[in-house]
C-alpha cells in the first residue's frame, strides 16, 4: 500500500520535534548538532527569538491580505535587499524553483519586449540545480530528475561546468541568458572561481546577455559576504534567492536590475502567497540578524575554523575523506565511501549533514555557529569517519 505521505523522498528515520540554535531534538529526546540546517534553510538556527517575536507579533496581526493590495512588509524588504545589492526591484515567492521560473520568465519578457521574442534561450552548467518545477528541471538539465515528465521544456542549452569554449560555441542569436549557481549545491559544493564570474559578466555584456545568478542556496551570509558573487566584484542582472532568506520560512524572491526587469509589467507574472505579510515580517527579521555588525565577521571566521579541522580530518582519514572544498559555512566532503555512508554515519554520531552529487557530503550549518560548535562537529564528524577505518 502506498505510503500516506507520497513516497518520493528517502528520509532517514528520525523526526525532529524542537530546535535551539544549532541543535535539533529527536522524538526522545537525543540531541543532534544541526550541520544541514534544512539544506541552507535556518540561516539564524532554530527557534532564534528575534524570529519568534517577528513572526507572531505579526501572526497576531493579520496572516494573509494577497497581492492585490498594498504589501508594506514587502515594500520594506525589497528597498533592504535593494540596498544591500545590485537590484532596483524585488520579487517575492515562496520557494526557489519559483524564484528560478521567473528569472527565466523575466529574461525572455525583457527581449520579447524589445522585439526580439526569438531571444528565449538560457545557458546552464552541468551539475547545476535550480529546482522542481518543469522549466527549473530543464534548466537544471539533470536527465534522472527529467525522466518520464514528458518532453523537456525548450530553450536550455547545458553546457560542461568550466569549459569555456563550449559556452562561447553555445551563443548564438537565440541565445537571452546565462543561469548560474556561483556555487553549484546539489552539484556538489563546486564554485565558480571569481575570475570565471568576471569572465560571465564580460561574456554577457559583449553579447548582449542577461547575467543570472542562482543565490538560492549560496546567498543569505552563506560564503561569508551577504551574497556570494560579491567575492567576485561584479553584479548580475537578475538573481533567484530562496532558502535562507526566510530562516525556515517558506520565502522566495527575485532581484533585478530595472533594465533587466523592464517587460514585467501589471499582469505579466503573479503569486497568491508569494511575500505574504508572515513570511516578509521573517524574511525582515532575517535581514536583521544577517546584517547586524559583525554577524558574516563570525560566519568567515566559523569557516576558517572548520576548514582547517577539515582539512585535518583529511590528513587523519587519507582512506575516507578524498577533498574538503567550498566557501564560507558551506563546505564539502569529498569522500572515498559512499557519501551515503558517511551521512548516515555522521548521523548515528547524532550529527546532520547533507550528500549532494559528486558523492560529497554537505555542511550547511546555520550561520550563528560558534568555535564550540565547530570544534563539537568536527570531533563528531572524525568519529564518524573512524566507523569506516575499523572495518
Ligand atoms: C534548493 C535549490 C533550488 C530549489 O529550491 P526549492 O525551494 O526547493 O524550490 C534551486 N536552486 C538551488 C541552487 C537550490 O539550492
Amino acid at each position: 500500500m502506498i505510503a500516506a505521505v507520497l513516497p518520493t523522498y528517502a528520509r532517514a528515520p528520525v523526526a525532529f520535534v524542537r530546535g535551539v540554535g544549532v541543535r535539533a531534538y529527536a522524538e526522545d529526546g537525543t540531541e543532534y548538532l544541526d550541520f544541514g540546517a534544512g539544506v541552507a534553510v535556518n540561516s539564524c538556527g532554530h527557534a532564534h527569538p528575534h524570529l519568534i517575536a517577528a513572526l507572531t507579533e505579526q501572526a497576531n496581526k493579520i496572516w494573509h491580505t494577497s497581492n492585490l493590495y498594498q504589501m508594506p512588509g514587502q515594500v520594506k524588504l525589497a528597498e533592504r535587499l535593494i540596498e544591500h545589492t545590485f537590484a532596483n526591484t524585488v520579487f517575492f515567492c515562496n520557494s526557489g524553483t519559483e524564484a528560478t521560473e521567473l528569472a527565466i520568465k523575466m529574461a525572455r519578457k525583457h527581449f520579447a519586449a524589445l522585439g526580439q521574442p526569438e531571444k528565449f534561450h538560457i545557458i546552464t552548467f552541468e551539475g547545476a540545480f535550480h529546482g522542481r518545477t518543469l522549466a527549473a528541471l530543464a534548466a537544471g538539465g539533470q536527465q534522472k530528475y527529467l525522466d518520464g515528465f514528458g518532453p523537456k521544456a525548450p530553450g536550455f542549452d547545458q553546457v560542461a561546468f568550466g569549459d569555456h569554449a563550449a559556452l562561447e560555441a553555445a551563443i548564438g542569436p537565440h541565445t537571452a541568458a546565462i543561469y548560474i549557481e556561483p556555487v553549484q549545491g546539489e552539484g556538489g559544493i563546486r564554485s565558480v572561481p571569481p575570475q570565471c564570474l568576471r569572465g560571465l559578466r564580460a561574456l554577457c555584456d559583449k553579447h548582449d546577455l542577461l547575467l543570472m545568478f542562482d543565490e538560492i542556496q549560496c546567498g543569505i551570509g552563506r560564503t561569508g559576504k551577504l551574497f556570494a558573487h560579491e567575492w567576485a566584484g561584479i553584479t548580475p542582472d537578475i538573481m533567484a534567492i530562496a532558502k535562507g532568506l526566510g530562516g525556515g520560512f517558506p520565502l522566495g524572491a527575485v532581484l533585478a536590475t530595472e533594465k533587466a526587469a523592464s517587460g514585467m509589467v501589471a499582469g505579466t507574472h503573479g503569486s497568491t502567497f508569494g511575500g505574504n505579510p508572515l513570511a516578509t515580517a521573517v524574511g525582515n527579521a532575517v535581514l536583521d540578524v544577517v546584517l547586524a555588525d559583525g554577524f558574516l565577521e563570525n560566519v568567515n571566521r566559523q569557516a576558517l575554523n572548520l576548514k582547517q579541522g577539515l582539512a585535518r580530518l583529511k590528513d587523519l582519514y587519507p582512506n575516507v575523506i578524498e577533498d574538503i572544498r567550498g566557501e564560507g559555512l558551506m563546505m564539502g566532503i569529498k569522500t572515498k565511501v559512499l557519501n551515503s555512508d558517511f551521512v548516515k554515519a555522521a548521523l548515528g554520531q547524532h550529527i546532520l549533514v547533507i550528500g549532494a552529487g559528486d558523492n560529497v557530503v554537505r555542511l550547511l550549518p546555520p550561520l550563528i555557529v560558534n568555535d564550540a560548535d565547530v570544534t563539537e562537529a568536527l570531533h563528531k564528524l572524525e568519529a564518524a569517519a573512524a566507523t569506516f577505518e575499523k572495518n
